[in-house]
């Protein structure tokens, strides 16, 4: 909440090399999948925007395509391999799927796919998310506050989680390095007001497969699943 009111008010970030290395890495992927959704004719729209909650939630869905006769919002993802082998053990991050389930929101699609990528292998796995009322309250109750603070021009307070020692914002939130280490041990988990809703992702009958995306390999896996529906809890490989 914090980090996003201090995006709405227009706080610079603090990007280090390695981040800004990963996110050239990234970018270079995103434009390499998207360029294969054309080339299978899956793509709809690259980049499509998207912009809501008065401007408290923008940002572009990776790719748009056309599946099961519906659009359906794409995130794409690239990690290390070892990340990779972590997800594809334990299933995807929470904050990816959240991610995911924000266009599905506020951009109306039905459905969305998030796809991960790792690196340098390219190995592949993708999970399905439909919309989700739960979820759905739970993001407009999070804007709704998060305007709140944002006309009061405040920051809200710290969640402290481990998501902070990743945080390109952390110095307006800890003194020093020393502190955001002993705030984060003390508290690890990210435990935000409402609690987060359980999400529930399809996995995608590509398993790890290599490159090369069509719609056999979006197909949806058979059975298994918490639910008893073919469908898995994302318990959070990061922490949530
Ligand atoms: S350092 Fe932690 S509390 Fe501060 S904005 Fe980043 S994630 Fe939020």
């Amino acid at each position: 909440m914090r980090y996003v009111v201090m995006e709405v008010l227009g706080f610079g970030r603090q990007l280090e090399p390695e981040t800004l290395t990963a996110m050239a890495e990234g970018s270079e992927g995103h434009r390499r999948f998207q360029g294969e959704l054309a080339e299978a004719a899956l793509l709809v729209t690259a980049e499509a925007p998207l912009k809501a909650g008065e401007g408290a939630v923008r940002g572009r869905v990776d790719a748009v395509i056309h599946w099961r006769g519906d659009p359906t919002a794409v995130e794409f993802k690239t990690m290390h391999d070892a990340a990779f082998d972590t997800v594809l053990d334990r299933g995807p991050r929470y904050r990816h799927v959240a991610q995911l389930a924000t266009y599905l929101e506020f951009g109306a699609y039905g459905r969305g796919v998030l796809v991960v990528e790792g690196r340098p292998s390219r190995r592949r796995v993708g999970f399905c998310l439909a919309r989700d009322e739960a979820m759905g309250r739970w993001l407009r109750a999070r804007v709704e506050e998060g305007l709140r603070w944002a006309e009061a021009r405040r920051l809200p307070p710290r969640e402290v989680s481990r998501y902070c020692l990743e945080c390109d914002r952390w110095r307006r939130c800890f003194r020093d390095e020393g502190e955001r280490e002993a705030a984060v041990s003390a508290h690890p988990l990210w435990e935000p007001e409402p609690p987060l809703p359980a999400i529930w992702v399809r996995r995608l009958s590509c398993g790890a497969a290599g490159p090369g995306i069509d719609q056999e390999w979006l197909s949806e896996e058979e059975g298994g699943g918490e639910a008893g529906a073919g469908r898995s809890r994302v318990l959070g490989t990061d922490g949530v």
